[in-house]
C-alpha cells in the first residue's frame, strides 16, 4: 500500500528557506521553484536536489503532464526530470512522487498561469539609449541590507573594490534622473547572489553562487520584479545581465556537483587566455581554442561546460525562467565569445524563439570589425557555416575607433579617419544597426579620462555616439564627466554616484548639487538623447559619409521625410566649412537648422564650424 507523506511545498524552499516537514523527511531542493502553463516551450526540466534523491524514480499523475526521461547525477543527490507539459494543463499544485525501493515522498510543484505579455519584454532597438549601471554603486536606498548576516562580505565603502552598499531601492528611486537624462533602457550588472569571499569581492555580479535568487544585498526576488515594474512604469525598459561561461567558486554546486563534467578541469586547462579572436579563427589550434572556451574565467570563477546536456538545459531554462517571471525586456550576455559557439547559439535561437519580442547583446570583445560581425546572427559571406543567432554585438570597434578618432592625429589612417573606416566595414555585419555602441562602460577607462579631460573632445564623442547607426549606450557616471584619472583598477571606474548614499556631502542626481561642469554636461547629453527620440533619421534611417579631410568628417542620416547633417570639426580651430561636395545630399534643402543651438542658417553660405566640435542640422526645405 502506497504510504503518503505530507508533500513539501517546494516553493516555500526556493527563496533560501529550507523546510523539513518530518523529523525524517529530507529536504528536497527544485530548480526551477515553479514554472508556468502555455509557455511556448513545451519541455520542463526539473532539477531535484536532495540526500540520494538520485536512487529514487519520478511519478507525477497530473492531466496531460508526461515524464518523458529521469537523468540520475554522478552525485547521488541530483535527479533530474524532463516533463512534457501539453497544451492543455491547467495550473495548480502538482504532485511528483518519488520512490526510492519501499521508501516513498512526494513533492508538491507549481504550474503558474502565465501574466499578460502587454508592456512586458519589449526589446529594445536602435530608438533606444540604454543606461549602463552598477547596482552596487548607484544609490543605496536600504541601508539594512548593506550587510546580510550569514553572507560572506560585509559592506565597506573605504575599500574601492568592496561591496558599497547600493541596491535595487537606490536605483528605483533615481529613475526619474535617468528618465531626465533621455535615457529609454536600464541596463544593471547581473544581480544574481555573488556570495563570495571578502578578499574576492563579488559587488559586480559576476560570479553567481545562485542563479536563481537575486543577491539579498540589493533585494528579493519580489523587488526584482517590482523594479522591472516601475521602470516600466516609468517607460524605461530594463535588460538583464546574464553569465553562461562561469559561475562563483562559492556557488553551492562547487560543493556538490552534480557531474564530475558540471564545470571543466582547471588542473587541465588552467585559466583562459582572454583571446575572444580564437573564437572565430580559422587557423585556430586546439590548444588556443580549449585555453579560450575550457579555461576558468579567474580561479575564483570555475568554468562551466555547456556540452554538459543537463547544464546547457538547466541554463537555457534559467534565462526562460528570468524573462517570464520578471517581465525584462532584452539581455546582455556577459562573455559571449567565451563558451561553446554551438551552445550560444542554441540558447540565443530558443530565447528568440520563444519571445520573437526580444533583444539580446552579447559581449563580442574582439579587437577588428571582422571579429565582432562574426558573433552576429546571419552573417554574410563564405565562413564556418556558423550561425550565432545573436541579434546584437558590443561593438567594440566604434569604441576604439572613438578612442583613436579623438585622441590620434589625423592622417591618412589615424585620427578621425579611423571612424570612417569603422563603419565603412558595415557591410560585414548582418544588422549593424542593432549593435550596441558605447564610449566606455565598466571594464574600460572612464571616456573623460581617455580624452584627458578634454571637454570640447567629451562632447564630440557623446554626439557622434547618439548620431551615428547602433544603440547607443551610456555607462553611469559618465553623463557627469567622471573619470578615473586619479585612480586604478576596477573598483575606482566604478565608483560610486555622490548623493546615493546617505551622508554624501553633495548630490549629483540634482542640479543644485552638481557642479557647473557636471551640469554642463547632463544638460548636453540630456539635450542630444531628447533630440533623438523624435529622430527617424537617427534611429533607422540610411547612412551616408564623405571621406573625411582637412580632419573634418561628415555624415548624414535620413529617410525619405528626414535628412540630418552631422559635421564633425576635429581640428584645434574654427574653421570656415563650404558646403558645395554634399550637393547630392543638400540638393532641395535650402535651410538647416543646428539641433543644439536651435539656430537657423542657409546651406548656401560657409558653415562656421567652432574648434573640435560635432555640429547637428536638421535640413530644411
Ligand atoms: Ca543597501
Amino acid at each position: 500500500m502506497r504510504k503518503l507523506i505530507l508533500p513539501l511545498i517546494i516553493s516555500l524552499l526556493f527563496f533560501g528557506q529550507s523546510l523539513d516537514a518530518q523529523k525524517n523527511q529530507p529536504t528536497i531542493k527544485a530548480e526551477p521553484a515553479f514554472w508556468w502553463v502555455g509557455m511556448p516551450t513545451n519541455q520542463l526540466q526539473i532539477m531535484l536536489y536532495g540526500k540520494d534523491i538520485a536512487y529514487s524514480r519520478a511519478s507525477i499523475d497530473y492531466s496531460d503532464v508526461k515524464i518523458q526521461k529521469q537523468v540520475a547525477g554522478d552525485s547521488p543527490n541530483y535527479l533530474f526530470i524532463y516533463l512534457e507539459i501539453g497544451r492543455n494543463v491547467e495550473a495548480g499544485m502538482m504532485e511528483i512522487n518519488l520512490k526510492n525501493g519501499k521508501k516513498e515522498t512526494s513533492i508538491l510543484y507549481e504550474l503558474k498561469n502565465r501574466l499578460s505579455s502587454t508592456g512586458r519584454n519589449l526589446g529594445f532597438n536602435s530608438s533606444d539609449v540604454i543606461y549602463l549601471l552598477m547596482p552596487d554603486r548607484f544609490a543605496n536606498g536600504n541601508p539594512n541590507n548593506d550587510t546580510v548576516e550569514g553572507m560572506l562580505e560585509a559592506a565597506d565603502r573605504t575599500i574601492p573594490s568592496g561591496r558599497h552598499g547600493g541596491d535595487l531601492q537606490g536605483v528605483q528611486e533615481h529613475l526619474d534622473y535617468i528618465k531626465e537624462l533621455g535615457m529609454t533602457a536600464v541596463w544593471l550588472t547581473p544581480v544574481f547572489e555573488n556570495d563570495m569571499k571578502t578578499e574576492y569581492h563579488g559587488y559586480h555580479g559576476y560570479a553567481a553562487t545562485d542563479m536563481y535568487k537575486v543577491d539579498r544585498r540589493f533585494g528579493s526576488n519580489e523587488e526584482f520584479v517590482s523594479f522591472v515594474k516601475a521602470c516600466h512604469d516609468k517607460g524605461l525598459k530594463v535588460i538583464m545581465d546574464m553569465i553562461h561561461n562561469h559561475i562563483g567558486d562559492q556557488h553551492w554546486w562547487m560543493k556538490d556537483l552534480p557531474f564530475k563534467d558540471w564545470v571543466h578541469d582547471q588542473s587541465v586547462y588552467g585559466n583562459t587566455n582572454f583571446r575572444g579572436v580564437v573564437g572565430s579563427d580559422p587557423y585556430a589550434s586546439s590548444y588556443d581554442t580549449d585555453k579560450l572556451q575550457k579555461g576558468w574565467f579567474v580561479n575564483e570563477m570555475p568554468d562551466l561546460n555547456q556540452h554538459n546536456e543537463e547544464l546547457a538545459f538547466y541554463l537555457i531554462q534559467n534565462t526562460l525562467w528570468w524573462i517570464e517571471y520578471s517581465g525584462v525586456d532584452g539581455i546582455r550576455m556577459d562573455t559571449y565569445v567565451y563558451p561553446y559557439p554551438d551552445y550560444m547559439a542554441r540558447w540565443a535561437k530558443t530565447v528568440i524563439d520563444a519571445y520573437p519580442n526580444f533583444n539580446i547583446v552579447g559581449e563580442s570583445w574582439v579587437e577588428t570589425v571582422p571579429h565582432e560581425a562574426y558573433w552576429q546572427k546571419d552573417k554574410e559571406g563564405e565562413g564556418d557555416g556558423y550561425n550565432s543567432h545573436l541579434p546584437s554585438v558590443t561593438d567594440f570597434q566604434i569604441h576604439f575607433a572613438l578612442r583613436d578618432g579623438l585622441t590620434q592625429n589625423f592622417g591618412w589612417d589615424s585620427g578621425i579617419m579611423k571612424l570612417y573606416y569603422t563603419v565603412s566595414q558595415d557591410r560585414l555585419y548582418s544588422d549593424p544597426k542593432n549593435n550596441v555602441i558605447f564610449m566606455d562602460n565598466h571594464d574600460i577607462s572612464r571616456f573623460f579620462a581617455t580624452v584627458n579631460r578634454d571637454m570640447d573632445k567629451f562632447k564630440m564623442a557623446y554626439a557622434y555616439l547618439l548620431t551615428t547607426r547602433g544603440i547607443p549606450q551610456v555607462y553611469y557616471g559618465t553623463e557627469l564627466a567622471l573619470d578615473q584619472t586619479q585612480f586604478n583598477g576596477d573598483g575606482y571606474k566604478r565608483a560610486d554616484m555622490l548623493g546615493g548614499w546617505p551622508g554624501d556631502p553633495r548630490s549629483v542626481f540634482t542640479k543644485e548639487g552638481r557642479t557647473p561642469i557636471e551640469n554642463d554636461m547632463f544638460d548636453y547629453v540630456a539635450k542630444l538623447t531628447n533630440w533623438r527620440k523624435g529622430s527617424k533619421a537617427i534611429h533607422d534611417g540610411k547612412m551616408l559619409h564623405f571621406l573625411p579631410e582637412n580632419n573634418i568628417y561628415t555624415y548624414f542620416r535620413y529617410t525619405e521625410n528626414e535628412r540630418v547633417m552631422i559635421i564633425m570639426n576635429a581640428n584645434e580651430q574654427e574653421v570656415n566649412h563650404d558646403l558645395t561636395k554634399y550637393i547630392e545630399m543638400l540638393d532641395g534643402y535650402s535651410k538647416a537648422t543646428n539641433i543644439m543651438t536651435e539656430q537657423q542658417l542657409s546651406l548656401d553660405e560657409m558653415l562656421k564650424l567652432p574648434a573640435k566640435s560635432v555640429s547637428i542640422f536638421k535640413l530644411n526645405e
